[in-house]
């Protein structure tokens, strides 16, 4: 593991209080922005393909425009990227930052390169609303929303320190995924995670199809109907029990928005395919929803729906009161679920020498106050 100050060569200048930021604003909120500060209101496109396209970390770069122009958007605009307070790399190769906003909090955002992909764990929110009883993120008392520029400078920042802008055409890409997996439920965040994320996929914007997103939510109906109409991106349900019961103490949300109806709009999501399947995440748990009972109740309750299941070894953190399922206990499990014929991969746990693992992000941030953007 090396922990390091974040070096000089990706430092990013911190917000200067005062500019509106244009980071976060779509193509038409640019070109208005742009024309109250007096440019022409076509000179948006531009900037807005600078901005997403090119990675352009300052209006001098952008070299289709006057000096007057570049003059007028430096008195009245910022594209500085959020600083980042620790960058950390595990002996696995996974990646966290944990990056400073504009008002002292703190969030982490997770890079995992694979052999032939890397995803990056986007986080929603600081903190989570929800308590989740085995989640690290949902023990921490302050939580804000994410505004889209908070969102999207996890993805930019990735892209800076990659060097991987669209314009650019490396060999091979390392960055080609995005997770909405962070801290937070995007889904409580719906606006700015929806706002963020068409800036993502906007072949003009940062160029990552919807079909390379994923966005995981412990299941907030109403905004999964609307995920599935508007955005249309890969779905994750963190289901974790097969019971009512069970989910209900282990995952309050489940009080309000029960399995059935989960199921259902899961059933009717509009992006699920045969080739584009709903990913089940369920965290393994020892002697608590791990018999061969609840495999097979998993069978029958996903049936009909196109799915496939990840069975995610419980990462622990101080306290936690949960120990992870055995291995023979995972693959037993697992075997049911690939004899009914959905596929079950074991996630493998990355970085978690460094607290980068799944339910293992929360940051340290104590200035927090309650604020949504
Ligand atoms: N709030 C969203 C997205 C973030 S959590 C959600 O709950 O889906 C990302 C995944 O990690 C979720 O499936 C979550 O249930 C799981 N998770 C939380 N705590 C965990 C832990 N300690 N070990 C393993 N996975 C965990
Ligand atoms: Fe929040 Fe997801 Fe953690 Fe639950 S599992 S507390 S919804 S981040």
């Amino acid at each position: 593991m090396s922990i390091s100050a974040h070096s000089e060569k990706f430092a990013a200048p911190t917000l200067d209080t005062g500019k509106k930021p244009l980071i976060g604003l779509d193509r038409e909120e640019i070109c208005t922005a742009v024309e109250e500060a007096g440019l022409a209101k076509f000179r948006g496109k531009q900037i807005y393909h600078w901005i997403y396209q090119k990675g352009a970390k300052s209006f001098e770069e952008m070299a289709n425009l006057g000096k007057a122009d570049i003059q007028k958007l430096e008195d009245s605009f910022t594209i500085a990227r959020p600083k980042i307070v620790t960058d950390q790399k595990s002996q696995d190769g996974t990646h966290k930052w944990l990056l400073s906003m504009a008002d002292g909090q703190q969030i982490e955002a997770v890079f995992i390169p694979e052999e032939d992909r890397g995803a990056l764990c986007v986080s929603s929110q600081v903190g989570c609303t929800l308590t989740c009883k085995f989640c690290h993120t949902g023990t921490q008392p302050l939580v804000r929303n994410l505004g889209s520029r908070e969102i999207l400078s996890q993805i930019m920042h990735t892209r800076d320190y990659l060097n991987e802008w669209p314009s650019s055409a490396p060999e091979k890409r390392l960055f080609t995924n995005i997770v909405m997996m962070g801290m937070g439920e995007p889904l409580y965040n719906y606006q700015n995670v929806a706002k963020a994320l068409k800036i993502a996929m906007d072949g003009e914007g940062l160029s990552i199809g919807r079909r390379k997103i994923t966005l995981s939510t412990s299941g907030v109906i109403p905004e999964i109907y609307k995920c599935g109409e508007e955005l249309g991106v890969n779905l994750a349900i963190s289901l974790h029990a097969v019971t009512n019961e069970l989910r209900s103490q282990i995952m309050p949300i489940n009080n309000k928005y029960p399995l059935e109806e989960l199921l259902k709009a899961c059933r009717e999501y509009p992006a699920a395919s045969a080739s584009r399947k709903i990913t089940f995440e369920y965290v393994m748990l020892k002697g608590v929803n791990d018999t061969m009972a609840d495999a097979r109740q998993l069978v029958r309750i996903l049936r009909g729906i196109h799915a496939k299941v990840n069975l995610i070894p419980f990462n622990d953190w101080p306290d936690s009161g949960f120990e992870c399922s055995d291995l023979s206990t995972i693959k037993n499990f697992a075997k049911v679920l690939e004899e009914a014929g959905f596929e079950s991969p074991m996630r493998k746990p990355r970085g978690r020498d460094i607290l980068a693992a799944c339910g293992q992000l929360k940051s340290a941030s104590k200035r927090a106050k309650k604020r949504v953007e």
